[in-house]
């Protein structure tokens, strides 16, 4: 099946299904359970939970982007919106400006749809969320305005994969394609270095109800994504982030999943004052961890960022 023939899913959606999924998860803000943080703050008095966010969608940036795996970004690049603020806390973020101290202005829902739609126009072949979990309510009601203006190509959840599965199950048939983090194996490393308690919990969730929803990565004929899940997974030294238990278990989910095996950590942000993670990892380390995910099984390892 390829998007051009089908569409995107949400444009299968009725507008008024589209909008009653906005409303719910909207009001999940109300005592924010949008999360697994669980912040309990009601959003829809203004009131602030850990991502430092209420109604208001917050954008940093928006526009064709060429960086992102490649296919995601085919001839005419991914249509990646960043938004400002994250649900998580990762020491070692290399967007902190953005996700950690609040660059970026609020927009109407209606600008966001204006955004998504301008993208399209530039002729990128998806509209990328980048870090989306804490503003998916206002996410979701811009993609009901901008569907009903003739958005057509899919939208990619681009997030940190702390994810609740209530917020998830709201998701299905809006979203095309998942692009979650699988950042540690283990919990200890989401608690040590990203301020939650259930990371890897949480994550084996989310990654099995994604991939229920979309199933693995299908490309169309020129190599572009059009559905499916694309797992990232950032090596850190000294095996910070568990790689053999994250290969391990996407392979247990199907052997086809699509892996970014990304090589580029450095010590950034505050990293460099945390001893396990001030250093970048060894080439030895990553090729470690690229015969790890070998050896479980997996095959479809992003190959552009093989190199190092
Ligand atoms: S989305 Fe924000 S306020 Fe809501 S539970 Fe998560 S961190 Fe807390």
């Amino acid at each position: 099946m390829t998007q051009e023939s089908h569409g995107p899913s949400y444009a299968r959606l009725a507008e008024s299904a589209l909008g009653d999924r906005a409303a719910a998860l909207r009001e999940m803000m109300r005592g924010c359970r949008l999360c697994p943080r669980h912040c309990d703050v009601d959003r829809l008095a203004d009131e602030l939970g850990a991502c430092r966010t209420a109604t208001d969608p917050i954008v940093s940036s928006y526009g064709p982007h060429f960086g992102e795996e490649r296919p995601l970004v085919g001839r005419m690049g991914s249509g990646t919106i960043f938004l400002t603020n994250c649900n998580l806390r990762c020491v070692f973020c290399q967007n902190c400006e953005i996700s950690q101290l609040g660059e970026g202005r609020p927009v109407s829902v209606e600008r966001l749809a204006e955004m998504m739609l301008e993208l399209q126009r530039r002729g990128c072949h998806n509209i990328n969320w980048v870090t989306p979990t804490h503003q998916v309510p206002m996410l979701v009601e811009a993609t009901r305005i901008a569907a009903t203006d003739g958005l057509r190509v899919p939208i990619v959840y681009n997030c940190g994969g702390y994810e609740s599965l209530e917020c998830l199950r709201l998701l299905d048939g809006i979203i095309d394609i998942y692009m979650p983090d699988a950042k540690y194996g283990d919990n200890t490393g989401g608690e040590q270095l990203s301020g939650v308690p259930d990371y890897w919990d949480r994550c084996k969730e989310a990654l099995a109800e994604m991939h229920r929803q979309v199933g693995d990565l299908e490309l169309d004929e020129q190599g572009v994504a059009t559905r499916g899940l694309l797992v990232r997974h950032l090596v850190l030294p000294g095996d910070m982030a568990r790689t053999s238990a994250v290969v391990r278990y996407l392979a247990s989910l199907s052997t086809d999943t699509y892996i970014n095996v990304m090589a580029q950590y450095r010590p950034e942000h505050r990293a460099r004052k945390v001893s396990a993670i001030a250093r970048p990892p060894t080439r030895r380390e990553f090729q470690a961890a690229v015969r790890a995910a070998v050896e479980a099984g997996l095959h479809r390892l992003d190959e552009r960022r093989l190199v190092v």
